[in-house]
C-alpha cells in the first residue's frame, strides 16, 4: 500500500440484533470488555484460573524482553489431564467427547472416560518406543479419533507434536520433519476421500528417505490397504498401544513448555513452523471457544468441520472444545460423498447447535444451491461460525438465511495460526451482526488499524490489521527462527503485531477484514481492496464465487481483473452476462472498482486450506507462465482457466 490508506468502498447497511433468547443466558456480556480494558492482565489470569492448575503462576506476563512473551510464569499444567483426565474426575466420564462418522458411514462415539483410557495407553506406547519429554512428533493423519489421541498423547508427555494435513504430499512432509528435527511419525494406512480409499503411509515412506534420523512410525490401521513395512522402524498402533495400561501418571509441565509446533497455510510464503506453548494456548482457546461460541457443554453439540492438519481443527475441533469438556462432532470425509447433502444429513443425524466452517465451503454450497440444505431439518441449530478468509457479506446472509434458518447469529471470526485462538470476532449475545464484519477485538485483545506510519486511523479509514498487546495464546517464535519471527511479525512497525492483513473500520469503528495487504490493487492512484471487489460481485444473485486481481495497466497502473463462478451447476457465462457484471461493481462500488475484464471459470485455484491463491491468478492475467503451483489443491484448474482466457473480455 501507498501512503495513502485503503479505499473504502463497500457499503453494507444490514444489521442483525442478536436472538434476544441467546443474549439472556450468553456465557459472556458485554461487560467483559469493560473489565478487559480496566485491567487486561486481570481478565486473563481470569481466563486461566477456568484450568486446572498443579502449580500457580508467579507473574501474569513477563514482557520484559519483547517480542518474546511469557504467560502464566511459573505455573504448571498438563494440557492432557485438562482436557480428558479432569473432566472423568469430576463425574463426567459417560460424557461423548465425539461423535465421529466415517466418511464410508461408520461411525464411533468417545466419552471422555474412553478418551482418557486411550491417552494413557498411547502415552505409555509412546514412552516404550522412546518418545521423551521435548521430543517432536509428527503426525501426518486422517480425521480419525486416533488423530486426537495422538495429539493428546503427545501433550501429555510434553513432546511436541506437529501435525501435517494429510493431504499434502511427500515432499511437504519431509520438510516439516527436517525444519523441526521430528524423530517419530504417527500415520495411517490410510483415509477414506470421496468415496475411496486413499493411502497415507506410501507418502510417510517416500518422504523418510530424506528424513534419516526418524526412528520410528507408528501405523494407524484405518483402511487396511496393503502398506509397505521396514522392520525395525515400522509399528502398528494396536500392536503397541492396545496391550498398554489404561493408567499414566501426567507430569505437570511449565506453562512456557513447547506444546505444538504448526506450519501456516502457505498461502503467500514458505509455510512458518510456528510454536505454541502450554498454558497461555489452552487459557486462548479453551476461553475464545467459551465466550464465541457461547458454549453450553451441557447441552451443545459443536462441530467445527476443518481438518486437524489446520489451526481451526486444532484450537476448536482438540483443545477448546476438550478443554470446556463439549460434545463435538468429528467427520472424516468431503461435502459431496456420497452426496451434497451430507453435511446436513450429519447437522441432522448428531442434531449439531453450533456449526463452524470457512467461507469457502459456504460458497460451494451457494453455487450446488439452498433446494439441497432444505430438504432436511436443521432446526438444532443456533449459532454459526465462520473463519479462513474474510466471508462475503451476500455469503454471509445465504449462510444465516439458508443453512441458519435466519435464527441463527453468524460469528465471522479472525484470527490466524499465529494468534492461536479468536481474536476478532462479534460476541453472538452482545455484538450485532454486519454481514461481512469481523466486529469487534475480543475483550482482552487490542486491535487496531494504522497507516503507514503506524498511526491509527481515524473510523471511516482503512490500512494495516494490527495487534498492540500481546496476548495469551501468541505464538512464541517461528521454530529455530527467532530472526524471523522478529522480521515477520515484529519490524513493519515499532512495537506493534502486524498480521499481514488489511482492514478497515467502518463509521461506528467496527471491524472490516480486507485481505492481505499484498494482494490490494492500485488502481489509478487508489488503494482498492481485492475482497470489497469480490464481495460486489458475489452480491450479484447470479455469482457464487470470485476473485480479484490486479494486472499491469498501461494507463492505471493496476487494472482489475475478475474471475467469477456462477451459481447453479453448468451455468454458462456470455458478453452480456461479463457487461452485467462490471456494471453491477461499477453501480456498488463507484466507476473506479469497474473490472477491466471479468472471466467466468469453472474453478478457482486454492491452497489445501480453501484459501484463494491469487498470485497464480495475476500470473494469468498478466500473461506470465505459472509460479510455483504444489500448495494447490488441484493443479489441472490452473489449465482449465488459461483455456478459457481467449474468450475473456475486455471493454473500455
Ligand atoms: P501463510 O501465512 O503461510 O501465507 P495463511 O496466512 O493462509 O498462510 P493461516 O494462518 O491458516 O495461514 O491463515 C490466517 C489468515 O487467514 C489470516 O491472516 C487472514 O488473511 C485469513 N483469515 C482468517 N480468518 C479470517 C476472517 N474471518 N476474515 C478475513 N480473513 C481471515
Ligand atoms: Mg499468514
Amino acid at each position: 500500500m501507498t501512503k495513502e490508506t485503503l479505499s473504502n468502498l463497500l457499503k453494507e447497511n444490514r444489521r442483525f440484533d442478536p436472538p434476544p433468547e441467546l443474549a439472556a443466558h450468553a456465557n459472556v456480556t458485554a461487560d467483559a470488555y469493560a473489565e478487559a480494558s480496566a485491567d487486561r492482565l486481570a481478565f486473563w489470569e481470569r481466563a486461566a484460573e477456568r484450568l486446572q492448575w498443579d502449580e500457580p503462576w508467579t507473574q501474569v506476563l513477563d514482557w520484559s524482553n519483547p517480542p518474546f512473551a511469557k504467560w502464566f510464569v511459573g505455573g504448571k499444567l498438563n494440557v492432557a489431564v485438562n482436557c480428558v483426565d479432569r473432566h472423568v474426575e469430576a463425574g463426567r466420564g459417560d460424557k461423548v467427547a465425539f461423535h465421529w462418522e466415517g466418511e464410508p458411514g461408520d461411525q464411533r462415539t468417545i466419552t471422555y472416560a474412553d478418551l482418557k483410557d486411550e491417552v494413557c495407553r498411547a502415552a505409555n506406547a509412546l514412552t516404550e518406543l522412546g518418545v521423551n519429554k521435548g521430543d517432536r512428533v509428527a503426525i501426518y493423519m486422517p480425521m480419525i479419533p486416533e488423530t486426537v489421541v495422538a495429539m493428546l498423547a503427545c501433550a501429555r508427555l510434553g513432546a511436541p507434536h506437529m501435525v501435517v494435513f494429510g493431504g499434502f504430499s511427500s515432499d511437504a512432509l519431509s520438510t516439516r520433519i527436517q525444519d523441526c528435527d521430528a524423530h517419530f511419525v504417527i500415520t495411517s494406512d490410510g483415509g477414506y476421500r470421496r468415496g475411496n480409499a486413499s493411502a497415507l503411509k506410501p507418502a510417510v515412506d517416500e518422504a523418510l528417505k530424506s528424513c534419516p534420523d526418524v526412528r520410528n512410525v507408528l501405523v494407524v490401521r484405518r483402511t487396511g490397504q496393503d502398506v509397505d513395512w521396514t522392520e525395525g522402524r515400522d509399528v502398528w498402533w494396536h500392536d503397541v498401544v492396545d496391550q498398554q495400561s489404561a493408567e499414566h501418571t501426567a507430569e505437570a509441565h511449565d506453562a512456557e513448555h513447547p506444546l505444538y509446533v504448526m506450519y501456516t497455510s502457505g498461502t503467500t510464503a514458505k509455510p512458518k513452523g510456528i510454536l505454541h506453548t502450554t498454558g497461555g494456548y489452552l487459557t486462548g482457546v479453551s476461553w475464545t471457544h467459551y465466550e464465541v461460541f457461547d458454549i453450553k457443554p451441557e447441552t451443545d453439540i459443536f462441530w467445527t468441520a476443518a481438518d486437524i492438519g489446520w489451526v481451526t481443527g486444532h484450537s476448536y475441533i482438540v483443545y477448546g472444545p476438550l478443554a470446556n469438556g463439549a460434545t463435538s462432532v468429528m467427520y472424516e470425509g468431503t461435502p459431496d460423498t456420497p452426496d451434497r447433502g451430507r453435511w446436513w444429513e450429519i447437522v441432522n443425524k448428531y442434531k449439531v447447535t453450533i456449526l463452524y466452517c470457512a467461507p469457502t465451503v459456504i460458497r460451494m454450497f451457494m453455487k450446488w444451491g439452498e433446494d439441497i440444505p432444505a430438504k432436511y431439518d436443521l432446526s438444532s441449530l443456533r449459532l454459526l461460525g465462520s473463519v479462513g478468509e474474510p466471508i462475503n457479506p451476500e455469503a454471509y446472509v445465504w449462510y444465516r438465511e439458508f443453512i441458519g434458518g435466519g435464527r441463527c447469529p453468524v460469528v465471522d471470526t479472525w484470527w490466524q495460526t499465529e494468534t492461536g485462538s479468536i481474536m476478532i470476532s462479534p460476541l453472538p449475545g452482545v455484538t450485532a451482526g454486519k454481514p461481512g464484519a469481523a466486529m469487534k477485538a475480543l475483550p482482552g485483545v487490542v486491535a487496531d488499524v494504522v497507516d503507514d506510519q503506524g498511526q491509527s486511523v481515524p473510523d471511516g479509514g482503512g490500512g494495516f490489521l494490527v495487534l498492540r498487546e500481546p496476548w495469551p495464546s501468541m505464538l512464541r517464535t517461528i521454530w529455530g527462527d527467532d530472526e524471523r519471527y522478529i522480521k515477520t511479525y515484529w519490524s513493519k512497525f515499532d512495537g506493534l503485531y502486524f498480521a499481514g492483513d488489511g482492514a478497515k473500520k467502518d463509521s461506528d469503528g467496527d471491524l472490516w477484514l480486507l485481505g492481505r495487504v499484498d494482494d490490494v490493487m492500485l488502481v489509478s492512484g487508489h488503494n482498492i481492496s481485492t475482497t470489497e471487489v469480490e464481495s460486489a460481485l458475489v452480491s450479484n444473485p447470479k455469482v457464487a464465487e470470485a476473485a480479484v486481481v490486479g494486472a499491469s495497466d498501461p494507463t492505471t497502473g493496476q487494472a482489475i481483473v475478475a474471475f467469477v463462478i456462477l451459481r447453479g451447476d453448468g451455468a454458462e457465462g456470455g458478453d452480456e452476462l461479463v457487461s452485467e457484471l462490471r456494471q453491477h461493481v461499477a453501480k456498488a462500488l463507484g466507476p473506479i472498482a469497474r473490472p477491466r475484464q471479468v472471466m467466468v471459470v469453472p474453478e478457482l485455484p486454492k491452497t489445501r486450506s480453501g484459501k484463494i491463491m491469487r498470485r497464480l491468478l495475476q500470473d494469468v492475467a498478466e500473461h506470465r507462465s505459472l509460479g510455483d503451483v504444489t500448495t494447490l489443491t488441484d493443479s489441472t484448474v490452473m489449465d482449465l482457466i488459461s483455456e478459457k482466457l481467449p474468450t475473456a473480455k475486455s471493454e473500455d
